[in-house]
């Protein structure tokens, strides 16, 4: 493939994808998109804390080698004003495995959100962010240790999908009259109205990868997170789909909570996943009261944002929350705060949720000794309260460092592991 403004560097190769399996060479080529605002300050320093774990973990053995893509404002200035340029998207699809920084939505105009557009082009179906405690971060929980736990959020379906129809519109008088004529329906009048798709091909895709992915982690549970009570044909038949799915598709390596019951006396078989579920309001109460009963969790779209943010508040709020977009293979890592343009250039926010996008990377990649480094290194910085403006504010005799200052503490940690 050949591109206008990308470099694919040469000294490495691209991971490629046969019979369902990812190969990934000891040189890699993974793309990096910097992002808008303070993308560049968290980018710059992520870079370089990512290079030292692996440097360090093998020794030169292994090495990333980075290729810049552009999306948004920088590549508005390099593409005549294309802010969701098509090579990226090839890139992206091209390399398999990317990160980026926050993105700006431009406003006026109707332009969609560039990391939707992302999500939808790519059709990126599973966001998935791991919501675990580093010791020394403030946090309102008494016991936030207890929280290790995995969401897995559809990210295409559902109310999500934009299928929405203006009160006092034709298309929403057309859509409201077939409604109440032809299906009996019966809501106030010049209702706003907006479809709910939950489909069992979109439902299935995202419970199997949460499945696999607690098989591959050893993870003791999978709990489906519904409102199926309410919403019988939609987030109901998600619920449905999720159990049927895991008795057709992972027979051997799971029980469902029913089973747990009837057949096992309440007592776990040794190796086996636990499949269950929960209502999603209920969940609230239980990542607050009881968070270490949960361990991975598929849910629909806008549940999952819910509890994305909901849960992140419990260990650190989500300026250190990592987060991917991930399709079949192709996965795109990314910081999950936005772009805070004030602090733009000021070298001065919080680097973790993209560094932490790439811990997840490294992980995704197979290279566990380099993420296990920066998992190590990150509690000790934490301890010695050498940490960022945002953390200070929350800590008692807190170092205040700029972003590459606590890039330098972490990686002085990673070299002495
Ligand atoms: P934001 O950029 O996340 O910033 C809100 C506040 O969160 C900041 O003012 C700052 O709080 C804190 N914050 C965010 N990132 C931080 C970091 N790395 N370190 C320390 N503190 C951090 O949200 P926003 O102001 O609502 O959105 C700004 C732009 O970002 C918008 O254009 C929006 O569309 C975009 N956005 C992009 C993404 C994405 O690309 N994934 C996600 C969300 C928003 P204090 O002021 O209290 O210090």
């Amino acid at each position: 493939m050949t591109y206008q403004h990308i470099t694919i560097p040469e000294s490495g190769t691209k991971i490629s994808v046969e019979s369902d399996r990812m190969h990934v060479p000891d040189n890699p080529i993974l793309g990096y998109i910097e992002g808008d605002g303070i993308g560049p300050d968290i980018t710059r320093a992520s870079l370089r804390i990512w290079d030292a774990a692996v440097e360090r973990a093998y020794g030169g053995r292994r090495k990333v080698h980075w290729c810049e893509l552009y999306m948004g404002e920088k590549a508005a200035g390099i593409y005549g004003g294309d802010f969701f340029p098509a090579e990226t998207l090839d890139a992206i699809r091209d390399l398999t495995v990317s990160i980026k920084g926050p993105l700006t939505t431009p406003v006026g105009g109707g332009f969609r959100s560039l990391n939707v557009s992302l999500r939808q082009e790519m059709d990126l179906y599973a966001c998935v962010r791991p919501v675990r405690y580093y010791t020394g971060i403030p946090s309102p929980l008494r016991h936030p240790e207890e929280v290790d736990i995995v969401i897995f959020r559809e990210n295409t379906e559902d109310v999500y999908s934009g299928i929405e129809f203006e009160s006092g519109t034709e298309a929403n008088r057309k859509l409201a009259a077939f409604l109440r004529d032809e299906m009996g329906a019966d809501f106030f009048l010049d209702a706003g109205l907006a479809i709910k798709p939950i489909s069992p091909f979109g439902s299935r895709r995202l419970i199997r990868k949460a499945i696999q992915y607690a098989i591959d982690n050893n993870r003791a549970s999978v709990t489906l997170v519904h409102k199926g009570n309410i919403m019988k044909y939609t987030e109901g038949a998600f619920r449905s789909w999720g159990y049927a799915l895991a008795k057709e598709e992972f027979r051997e390596q799971i029980v469902t909570e029913d089973e747990l019951w009837d057949e096992y006396g309440g007592t776990m078989p040794e190796g086996k996943i636990l499949i269950k579920d929960r209502i999603a309001d209920i969940m609230f109460q239980l990542l607050q009261l009881r968070p270490g009963e949960f361990d991975v969790l598929a849910t629909n779209n806008p549940n999952g944002d819910y509890l994305s943010d909901a849960l992140a508040a419990e260990v650190g709020g989500i300026g250190i929350a990592p987060g991917a977009n991930m399709a079949d293979h192709v996965a795109v890592f990314e910081a999950t705060h936005g772009t805070a343009p004030k602090y733009a250039n000021l070298d001065k926010v919080n680097p973790s949720s993209l560094t932490l996008s790439g811990v997840m990377m490294l992980e995704y990649i197979g290279w566990n000794e380099a993420a296990e480094l920066i998992n190590r290194a990150f509690p000790q910085v934490m301890e010695d309260r050498t940490v960022t403006y945002d953390f200070a504010r929350l800590m008692d005799n807190a170092t205040t460092l700029s972003t590459s200052q606590f890039a330098d503490a972490l990686i002085s940690k990673i070299n002495r592991l």
